[in-house]
């Protein structure tokens, strides 16, 4: 800290000593009243001028002190000071060194122009320049802050005063200013503000609600727009609590800022519930709250109110209590229906069973997690279940079958599984979920069916197998009498009776199918030889369609000659009958190394994809309006898979619906031992 002077008490003909005195004025009474007197850090400190360490004469040195250039040397090495002075109309008048650096004009160019010049045109458009110096006149200085400009029309913000001069008589000479470069300072403020604008900002729209309730009555001090939000739209600044939300009253809050603000201990809450009338005059709402209560301390410790800050979760809480309702639900639903029901992970790992199936099973949750559920399976069917469940978790395909499951009484009885997967929301497989439902009852009504049909169906071949005989007899009796008339309806008969004959023979072959009694007596026999056969057989029912045959040479197989015969029959009789607007039948036969294959194509009414593969199926028939079109009991196509299964081959259909059908069987082709 300097002290640049004590006092001046020299004539005022140089300007300088004027501002010397009006400051010295201040730095005096400041002395005075033991208060730091301004300071210039940029100036030097300068012993030799303190009038008391001083060697020379004290003549010598006052008369230096009075001189001219002592106070130019003074005024110049105040060099982070921009110095000058002006004449009454504001002509600059001097220059120091500090105002060169800080301006950029030299001394030289300046004295004589209007001080003008360095304020910005905005301020000289407002006569700022001459406001100035009023005030400086009137109130014997003026303080300033504003933007002035450099020679280089660069800006700076300028703090300083500005003193008026006079002479001994007191006259106004002129003025003074003294000024120095903020612009830093400037701008760090501004930075501040900005700062603090932000701050302001992202408190007053911060998801999290925050208030200060002051005094023992709890009076909001300072409230964000989020408490706005949980409280609605009301007045609450400078009010209590109670008044402000008067429905606060018997919820707890206010006991609960009564505690912080009387024990000074935090108090926090999770999904608190409170009711509020969110808007005026409307119902009460029920709102869920987390918040943290913390005492407001003043400077002394002492405990002046209460920050409140939290989170309206009301949202959050409820969605979760519809998820749990829904879970609840869900397992009520679960656990009283009577399938048996499982969630798998994308792995095909099972990580949930219900009740029932604990009930069924008589296991426990850890027998059975992950793949322990095998432990209840018959150990003949586990493989083929195993094979298709991974074939659906690698294909992402459902999964359906019926098989075994050991109940708690240790019987098996058989269960329909199905099992779906379920995708998010990328389509990618996250869940399997699974159902076996006891089909014991199904099974045993199905047996039942099939043991009637079975019994009828047998009932009615000894009848029907005589009736057959007798229209033949009948038939060739009229013959020999010459009543072709009567031997005709005979041979209608016959026809007839020979449909109901096969349409028996159908359902004893379901019957025999069920119960595994299906028997095959093989022989070694030409293929070809064997669908030309039949096709003789069928030349007289198909007068409206050409069949096209392409023979391929076949090997000799070894095979049951009437269920084969069955088999393409059914091919060769589905297509005349499903093609009723077309004429043409294309019947192939190709013999590969180890089997041959027969098609049958058709160019009449095909099946839809969906339906495709259902046509193996017992009792399956077309639906929809052709249903009675086409006689028929459904039974053709499961009796010929079930023969081609048996002699370890395979059928299969393409088509198109609208388009026509190939229907497709191949069977294994053996050596012929007997050399045929
Ligand atoms: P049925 O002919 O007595 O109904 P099938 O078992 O032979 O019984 O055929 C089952 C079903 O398959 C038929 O009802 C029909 O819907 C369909 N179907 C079979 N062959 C064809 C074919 N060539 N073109 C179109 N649909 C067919």
């Amino acid at each position: 800290m300097i002290y640049l002077f004590y006092k001046v008490d020299q004539t005022l003909l140089y300007p300088i000593p004027y501002l010397e005195a009006n400051y010295l004025v201040d730095m005096e009474n400041q002395r005075k009243k033991g208060e730091d007197t301004l300071s210039f850090p940029g100036i030097k400190k300068r012993k030799s001028f303190s009038p008391l360490t001083n060697k020379k004469s004290a003549v010598e040195q006052k008369n230096f002190r009075l001189s001219d250039a002592f106070f130019k040397q003074l005024v110049d090495s105040l060099e982070d000071y921009c110095v000058f002075t002006t004449d009454i109309e504001g002509i600059i008048s001097s220059w120091n060194s500090g105002a060169q650096k800080l301006l950029g004009y030299s001394e030289k160019e300046i004295i004589g122009k209007n001080a003008e010049i360095i304020f910005t045109p905005e301020d000289r458009k407002l006569k700022t320049p001459q406001l100035e110096l009023n005030e400086a006149k009137s109130k014997g200085r003026g303080l300033n802050e504003r933007w002035h400009v450099r020679k280089n029309k660069t800006r700076f913000w300028g703090s300083g005063l500005v003193f008026p001069l006079k002479d001994e008589n007191k006259k106004l000479q002129g003025f003074t200013k003294i000024m120095r470069d903020l612009t830093e300072r400037k701008n760090y403020i501004s930075e501040l503000e900005t700062e603090k604008k932000k701050l302001i900002n992202i408190f007053e729209n911060a998801p999290a609600f925050f208030v200060i309730f002051r005094g023992k009555d709890h009076v909001f001090e300072i409230v964000n727009n989020a408490y706005y939000q949980l409280v609605g739209d009301r007045d609450l600044i400078g009010k209590p609590l109670i008044k402000a939300i008067p429905e606060v009253k018997g919820q707890g809050i206010i006991e609960a800022l009564n505690h912080v603000l009387n024990t000074g201990k935090m108090m926090r809450g999770n999904e608190i519930a409170g009711k509020v009338q969110c808007i005026a005059g409307g119902p009460l709402e029920e709102k869920f709250v987390n918040f943290i209560y913390q005492p407001l301390t003043n400077h002394k410790g002492s405990i002046e109110g209460v920050i409140a800050h939290g989170y309206d979760v009301t949202e959050q809480v409820l969605a979760r209590r519809e998820v749990e309702e829904t879970g609840n639900r869900f397992h009520t639903l679960v656990d009283n229906i009577p399938n048996l029901v499982w969630m798998a992970d994308e792995s095909g790992s099972i990580f949930w069973y219900n009740s029932g199936w604990y009930r069924y099973t008589g296991t426990t949750s850890e027998q059975m997690e992950g793949w322990g559920w095998q432990s209840v399976h018959d150990p003949n069917t586990l493989p083929e279940v195993l094979v298709k469940w991974r074939l659906s978790i690698a294909s992402g395909e459902p999964f359906e079958m019926v098989f075994p499951l050991k109940g708690a009484d240790g019987v098996f009885r058989p269960f329909l599984t199905r099992v779906i997967p379920i995708q998010d929301n990328e389509g990618k497989i996250f869940r399997w979920f699974g159902t076996n439902t006891d089909i014991t009852k199904q099974k045993e009504l199905e047996r039942l069916k099939d043991d009637f049909l079975g019994m009828t169906s047998h009932e009615l071949k000894t009848p029907v197998t005589v009736i057959k005989a007798y229209a033949q007899l009948l038939e060739d009796f009229f013959r020999s009498k010459g009543d072709n008339e009567a031997a005709d309806r005979c041979s209608k008969m016959h026809i007839q009776v020979n449909k109901l004959t096969g349409l028996i023979e159908d359902l004893l072959d379901v019957t025999k199918i069920q119960s595994g009694k299906m028997n095959f007596n093989n022989t070694y026999f030409d293929f070809n030889e064997l669908v030309k056969e039949v096709l003789e057989q069928l030349s007289s029912i198909a007068p409206n369609h050409r069949i096209e045959v392409h023979f391929h040479k076949t090997k000799k197989v070894f095979a049951d000659r009437k269920r084969l015969r069955q088999v393409v029959t059914n091919f060769i009789t589905n297509a005349i009958k499903y093609s009723p607007h077309a004429d043409k039948i294309i019947l192939k036969t190709k013999a590969a190394k180890a089997d041959i294959t027969l098609s049958v194509r058709d160019f009449g009414m095909g099946i839809s994809k969906d339906n495709q593969e259902n046509v193996f199926e017992k009792f399956y028939r077309v639906t929809g309006n052709q249903k009675n079109t086409f006689p028929g009991l459904g039974l053709g196509l499961y009796i010929s898979a079930e023969i081609i299964k048996c002699m370890g081959g395979k059928i299969w259909v393409e088509s198109k619906e609208g388009q026509g059908s190939i229907f497709y069987f191949a069977i294994p082709t053996v050596e012929d031992k007997k050399g045929e």
